[in-house]
């Protein structure tokens, strides 16, 4: 599956907020705190933005912090819309429950971009089988491991080693020494703090 490959912090600038696109890094080291004007030309005068153009935001927003493209994106909305429920929350759920998105959020990569290429190299077992898409759903009582070959490798001694430092959502409980995990529950609206509004997303679809 193709993905955006250019300059993350540049999405941030234009959106003039941290969407932490390389996940512990921005933490560190943000380029917004430094550059926090939009790229491109400087714009003389600030423009107001239509009720269009903020919901676009907001689902860009959206893609772009769980690195999907915009064909996989209506995918994941017409999935919401056909499941019972708020629409908004179910899409935000099946999106959380990728599995680059479960990777990282174990901890067992400092970013998404990270733990998507953790999963495309076969290091990531779910449910005991090698998986390498990133984009696989993942539900309730699925437990992600590493294969047997990986834990002899650098990088797992290496994300190990920085297990101490992570905390996972309550909705995943995570063994650091073992470094497997297990989703106790898929997650609620309340217990995903977004960097968009799903129901503006929502908005944008219905017309
Ligand atoms: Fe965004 Fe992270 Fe870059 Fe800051 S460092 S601009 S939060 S991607």
């Amino acid at each position: 599956m193709a993905r955006y490959t250019g300059p993350v912090c540049r999405i941030c600038r234009r959106y003039g907020e941290k969407l932490m696109l390389k996940g512990d890094k921005c933490v560190t080291k943000c380029t917004l705190d430094k550059r926090p004007s939009p790229p491109g030309m400087p714009q003389t005068r600030r423009r107001k933005l239509s009720d269009r153009a903020l919901q676009l935001r907001e689902k860009q927003k959206a893609r772009y912090s769980y690195g999907v493209l915009e064909k996989q994106f209506v995918r994941y909305y017409k999935d919401a819309v056909r499941h019972p429920g708020v629409t908004g929350e179910n899409l935000v759920q099946s999106l959380e429950l990728r599995l680059d998105n479960i990777v990282h959020k174990m901890g067992f990569a400092d970013s998404l971009k990270q733990a998507r290429q953790v999963v495309r190299h076969g290091h990531i077992m779910l449910n005991g089988r090698k998986t390498d898409i990133p984009s696989a759903t993942t539900k309730a009582a699925d437990v992600i491991g590493w294969s047997a070959t990986s834990k002899k490798t650098e990088y797992y001694k290496f994300a190990q080693a920085n297990m101490s430092s992570k905390s996972a959502p309550g909705w995943l409980n995570v063994d650091a020494a073992q470094m497997t995990g297990r989703i106790v529950a898929a997650p609620g609206i309340a217990e995903t703090p977004t960097k968009f509004d799903p129901a503006v997303i929502v908005e944008y679809y219905s017309r």
